[in-house]
């Protein structure tokens, strides 16, 4: 789904301040989605490429983005200290915060808290809200 975003620049920048990432600081050797077990494509190098190339809404719109585990092997991996599971992270949560209608944290209920479990509820927010 295509989404309004800022332009590249201040996207770019709103994703590292919440990252804490430096994507320039990627010198794109591959290393990351050499041992990335999720098959995507475009794969975290590729999609930092994008993002250094300012193609921050083809990143952020890449359905790939939804098929990272979050199993941190490409951060452990990066000789640059980068961490492109926090980037893709961080482009996930970007384009769930443009999303309309967000989750109401009010307008769920007791009912519907009381009867979720409390990892689900935890993790559901920690996207949605
Ligand atoms: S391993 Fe690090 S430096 Fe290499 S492509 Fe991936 S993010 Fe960039
Ligand atoms: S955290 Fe995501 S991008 Fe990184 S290796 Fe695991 S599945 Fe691939």
């Amino acid at each position: 789904m295509q989404i309004l975003m800022k332009s590249n620049q201040s996207a770019l920048k709103e994703l590292e301040l919440a990252t804490g990432e430096i994507v320039s600081d990627c010198y794109q050797c591959g290393k990351c989605t050499a041992g990335c077990p999720a098959s995507m494509d475009p794969s975290p190098s590729v999609l930092i490429h994008y993002l250094k190339l300012g193609l921050f809404e083809k990143a952020v719109n890449s359905e790939s983005i939804w098929s990272c585990m979050g199993c941190l092997t490409c951060s452990e991996r990066c000789p640059k200290n980068v961490s492109p599971a926090a980037i893709v992270e961080g482009l996930k949560r970007l384009h769930l915060n443009r999303m309309k209608p967000r989750v109401i944290l009010h307008a769920l209920g007791q009912e519907f808290l009381a009867n979720s479990t409390q990892q689900a509820v935890v993790s559901g927010f920690r996207k949605f809200v």
